[in-house]
């Protein structure tokens, strides 16, 4: 275990919105682009020539690690997800500032042992290494741990993991509203058991790759839809009275849509529905943290897929973390502008 592990400080709110500036790379500095954004760790705040937004729950610059967002957001997550409750984390920006880097990390090294101490592990591996070592100290010996991997496009979702998910026929995935409780039932959906980390990777791998073939066949670009890795637990514990107790926690891992589709006007056909459709998800997802951050009296969360998709683990007791992330680049300003604008009204 990394010797650097530093006890942070629980964030006591059930909505986290933090926000995370990339470097700037290669193409960035060949342009001779500086850093228009400044980032101010005392007031968890971001400053930028026309504005300075914050307190956000936290502010990573440049230097930030993938272990201090880990424990920060995630960690108090996954303790509540074993606990049997619902949690969800969300990387959102613009395309080319680190969703993915964030979320999965960055070679995703299955063979490296050393792993917590390869600085690009994401949260996705961690979450779930995590979860493992709980229930391995909890002493849990009857668990179950199962992940599905969804592709949200154009309204329209597909399963990552199913064999037949490649091709313009590839098969949609139906939602119901269970009547039982809060939420939906995804019609379908693979759910495959996974036993350690390693299992973890391969579908992480496994997934991207049917995307991608995906996205090429049907010529779109993979910023254009969202991903949303699902871990879910399932924990049974003899009670002293002899009863069985069954608890259920799922944790969702969402990788959102390039947030640069929705300022970016003037598309037609096509482009212009899959633009409407995202402002459509990302609008109404901002909303709804909106509306939950405030307590509003009206959460919408019907108003698109992907939060009626999450809407059982969204609000309530459940805990939720967006990630906005940014380029630091003046070339960039006007995106970072926008998604810190995005994550400001969250907030
Ligand atoms: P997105 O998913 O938002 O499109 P990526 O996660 O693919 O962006 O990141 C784009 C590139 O920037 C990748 O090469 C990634 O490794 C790198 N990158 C992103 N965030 C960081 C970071 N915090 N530190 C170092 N490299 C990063
Ligand atoms: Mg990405």
């Amino acid at each position: 275990m990394s010797s650097s592990k530093r006890s942070t400080e629980e964030i006591p709110t059930n909505i986290r919105v933090a926000v995370r500036v990339r470097p700037l790379n290669r193409a960035e500095q060949a342009e001779k682009s500086v850093s228009a954004v400044k980032v101010d760790r005392q007031k968890n705040s971001i400053f930028t020539k026309m504005k300075t937004f914050g307190p956000f729950s936290k502010v990573y610059d440049t230097d930030a690690t993938q272990q201090m967002v880990y424990e920060d957001l995630v960690a108090g997550q996954v303790k509540k997800v074993i606990a049997g409750f619902n949690c969800t984390v969300f990387a959102y920006g613009q395309t080319g500032t680190g969703k993915t880097f964030t979320m999965e990390g960055g070679q995703q090294s299955e063979e490296t042992k050393s792993w917590r101490d390869d600085p690009t592990t994401g949260i996705i591996p961690r979450a779930v290494e995590d979860i493992f070592e709980q229930l391995d100290q909890m002493g849990c010996e009857e668990y179950s741990l199962r992940v599905s991997y969804i592709e949200l496009y154009n309204e329209e979702l597909y399963d990552l993991l199913a064999a037949n998910s490649v091709g313009e026929d590839r098969e949609r995935l139906k939602i119901f509203e269970d009547p039982t409780k809060k939420g939906v039932i995804v019609s379908g959906v693979e759910e495959v058991p996974v036993r350690n980390r390693a299992d973890v990777y391969k579908l992480l791998k496994l997934g991207a790759e049917k995307r991608r073939t995906a996205t090429t066949l049907m010529n779109i670009n993979s910023s254009r839809s969202h991903s949303l890795f699902m871990v879910s637990v399932v924990i049974r514990e003899n009670t002293a009275t002899g009863d069985e107790l069954v608890k259920q926690g799922k944790l969702n891992l969402v990788d959102l849509a390039g947030s640069e589709n929705v300022s970016r006007s003037g598309a037609e056909g096509k482009r212009a529905k899959e633009a409407g459709n995202i402002n459509q998800s990302l609008l109404t997802l901002g909303r709804v943290i909106r509306a939950l951050t405030t307590s509003g009296p009206h959460v919408p969360y019907r108003e698109s897929k992907l939060t009626r998709l999450l809407q059982d683990s969204l609000g309530g007791s459940t805990i939720t973390s967006l990630i906005a992330t940014l380029s630091p680049a003046s070339s960039n300003i006007e995106e970072s502008v926008s998604t810190l604008e995005y994550a400001i009204r969250a907030a």
